[in-house]
């Protein structure tokens, strides 16, 4: 199998330059790498239905034969179309395809077709456009894989690769799994998960694909996270040897919470230890007060004689921590500097000098930070914000620029317990349940499209008194058409809604600096309105803004709703969060209405397990986890599984060593090779 990865996607017939391209895009590049792609979703195809009983909207399979002749025209824009008419005996539906030149080569007459698609019904009648197809008789395989794509790769595309892939399987395919836990857990081995995963041949031994490699990717994470922690055990650190905590509360213009005053005093013990360096997450929900709790660690480390690094994802948040800090530090001999990518380069080279020479105490800064230029005198601490955004891969990279410094990183992602010590295995935990008295709840509204127009009356007004507001649409990534959702919506509300007031928007896939720049304008109140897709998670404090409304509610995840609510309710003023949503699923009405009933980013947390399963807290996107293929379908006793086996290997072989274990290693190596996060 290993050796399936060495192997170049351009060896399959097929794939060119221009292909192989676009299988990069998805991560793809070699045939092993391919056959651990699984599909998305699977379509059925064994029901058929009759032309007659198909709905408007219905995504469905239709069985028949052309019973017209195919007409080809021009379209203008260079465009290009085929129509054909589809009969089953009964009824015959139309059928369309665009710019696709080689239909009417693919498609015979007198011949029986499987058509998949979605049907769309009118006046005169069915029709589907760009359907799927496969003869008949040779669809087997009732269970279509569904891939996700780029623009330019077709399902049809990637189904072939994979096919090729598979028939390279060797017979007798070494499986990272060793016998005996294949055995004593009942799971299949890798060749038939593999094979069955793309090409179900039943309901049942799909499960058994999915369910093995479920828990060989959870097995491999868990493991390659605990080994993580191993390698930092083996660090000495840089203790410091008084303890500053007092003295620093003194600065605070607040008095901190109980939950604050633990956070402190975990880290403090930590660096005083002396055993190993800190290796800590302050997980606590937005506006816990996350940023004194880094600053009261920082402030131990300078005043032990050494420096402190504190990584931020985006610009906007480094410079808002730099004043924070520079504030509070006002009135001490602390000296806090700012690095980011944007500052000139002759700023940038002073900025570096001084942290080199040790004239920097606290340096504040971006990705800038962990460039090979960026040398420290003495780094004894680095702090990362917003933890998700950062891969394993960078924080180990911040580490590298000191002597075994101590880490800290924050996360506003509250997650179960339960998860907490797989997903952040390597991390020692302090928890911040607590928010500081005084507080507005931020009032949350469940409605539906019906209701929008009255949204935006309600948001007008809020506009009117000055103050700002937020308009989330989701962005579904795998599919490059709704990449300008937010534009074309935001365009839409430029122009309509809201055309007399100053409109900005910020998408994902927006250059780094044009996002800052519009987010700059939104914080400095230019912009009075922001339609955006959720890259606003990240925590940027606008006090102003005081209204929230998220357009297809249902589609996020609880604790995602919960992150971009805490965008609002950051000032004095009282905040609103509405959620729109026509979905009137039992379940989705339940999830959401959780939304409306508390604020506590660790119950609902708890919920959104409960509802969906833990694939929503795998994932780079949440924790800075490696990207994974297939976690994302789990469930709690997969997940069990898989600590039980890792706890079952490392009983059999604590460092995975010897041949046995080659294949594990290889697999846990391929994983983290890649995580580098998602910085932006
Ligand atoms: P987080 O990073 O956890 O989202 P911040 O550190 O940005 O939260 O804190 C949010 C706001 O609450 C800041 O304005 C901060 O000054 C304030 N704050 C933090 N702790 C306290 C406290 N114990 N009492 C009052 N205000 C606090
Ligand atoms: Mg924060």
């Amino acid at each position: 199998m290993s050796s399936l990865f060495e192997i170049p996607i351009r060896a399959l017939k097929g794939v060119g330059d221009k292909k192989a391209q676009l299988f990069h895009k998805l991560g793809i590049d070699s045939v092993g790498t391919l056959l651990y792609y699984f599909p998305r979703s699977y379509e059925d195809w064994s029901n058929p239905l009759s032309i007659a009983d198909v709905e408007g909207g219905q995504v469905c399979c239709v069985k028949g034969k052309l019973s017209a002749t195919m007409r080809e025209s021009r379209l203008p824009g260079n465009r290009y179309m085929v129509r054909a008419e589809v009969s089953d005996g009964f009824d015959a539906m139309r059928i369309v395809f665009f710019n696709n030149k080689y239909i009417t080569q693919m498609l015979k007459y007198d011949t029986e077709y499987l058509f998949y698609g979605k049907a769309t019904k009118d006046f005169s009648g069915v029709q589907m456009v760009s359907p799927e197809f496969v003869l008949a008789k040779e669809s087997a395989d009732t269970f279509h894989p569904v891939y996700g794509l780029t623009a330019g790769l077709t399902n049809k595309a990637v189904q072939n690769a994979v096919k090729q892939a598979i028939s390279m399987l060797p017979l007798k395919v070494a499986d990272p799994l060793p016998d005996f836990i294949l055995e004593k857990y009942d799971l299949c081995g890798l060749r038939d998960a593999i094979i069955n995963i793309h090409i179900p041949d039943s309901p049942v031994s799909l499960q058994r694909a999915q369910r093995r490699l479920m828990v060989e990717e959870l097995l491999v994470l868990s493991l390659g996270i605990r080994s993580l922690k191993q390698q930092h055990k083996e660090a000495r650190g840089t203790n410091i040897t008084a303890d500053f905590t007092e003295e620093f509360l003194s600065l605070l213009p607040f008095t901190p919470t109980s939950a604050q005053r633990r956070a402190m005093e975990d880290c403090t013990r930590d660096m005083l230890s002396g055993k190993v360096p800190m290796n800590r997450l302050v997980q606590g929900d937005v506006g816990s007060g996350k940023t004194a709790i880094a600053a009261c660690a920082c402030y131990n480390m300078v005043k032990n004689g050494k420096q402190a690094a504190f990584m931020a994802p985006t610009e906007i948040l480094a410079e808002q921590h730099f004043a924070t800090l520079q504030k509070l530090f006002a009135d001490t001999d602390i000296r806090v500097g700012l690095l980011t990518g944007s500052a000139t380069t002759s700023n940038k080279k002073k900025i570096r000098e001084a942290l080199a020479q040790g004239e920097i105490d606290i340096i504040v800064g971006t990705h800038a930070l962990i460039t090979d230029k960026t040398v420290f005198k003495s780094l004894g601490l680095a702090v990362t914000d917003e933890q998700h955004r950062f891969g394993v891969a960078q924080r180990s990279k911040l580490l590298t620029k000191g002597d075994d410094p101590h880490l800290l990183v924050m996360s506003a992602t509250p997650i179960p317990r339960t998860l907490a010590l797989i997903i952040y295995g390597d991390l020692d935990i302090s928890v911040v349940d607590e928010i500081p008295p005084g507080r507005q709840p931020i009032d949350t509204l469940l409605i539906g499209t019906d209701k929008r127009h009255r949204a935006f009356n309600f948001i007008r007004k809020e506009l009117d008194n000055g103050y700002r507001a937020y308009i989330v649409c989701p962005l579904v990534e795998e599919d490059d058409s709704d990449l300008t959702a937010a534009e074309e919506y935001g365009a839409e509300l430029m122009l309509e809604e809201f055309s007399d007031y100053a409109v900005g928007i910020i998408h994902g896939k927006m250059k780094y600096q044009d996002k800052e720049k519009t987010m700059r304008r939104f914080a400095s109140g230019e912009l009075q309105l922001l339609v955006a897709t959720t890259v606003i998670e990240v925590g940027v404090d606008v006090p102003s803004a005081t209204i929230m409304m998220i357009e297809n509610a249902e589609r996020f995840g609880l604790s995602q709703l919960h992150q971009l609510r805490g965008r609002v309710g950051r000032g004095d003023s009282k905040s609103y969060c509405i959620l729109v949503s026509d979905n009137t699923s039992e379940n989705t009405q339940k999830r959401l209405s959780v939304m409306t009933s508390t604020s506590d980013g660790f119950k609902i947390a708890d919920e959104d397990l409960r509802l969906r399963g833990p694939g929503d807290f795998f994932g780079e996107r949440q924790h800075g986890l490696p990207k994974l293929s297939i976690a994302d379908f789990s469930d709690m006793s997969t997940l069990y599984t898989s600590q039980d086996i890792a706890t079952d290997i490392l009983e059999d072989s604590p460092d995975l060593s010897g041949d046995k274990y080659k294949g594990l290693r290889a697999s846990i190596r391929r994983l983290f090779k890649d995580s580098q996060g998602t910085m932006n």
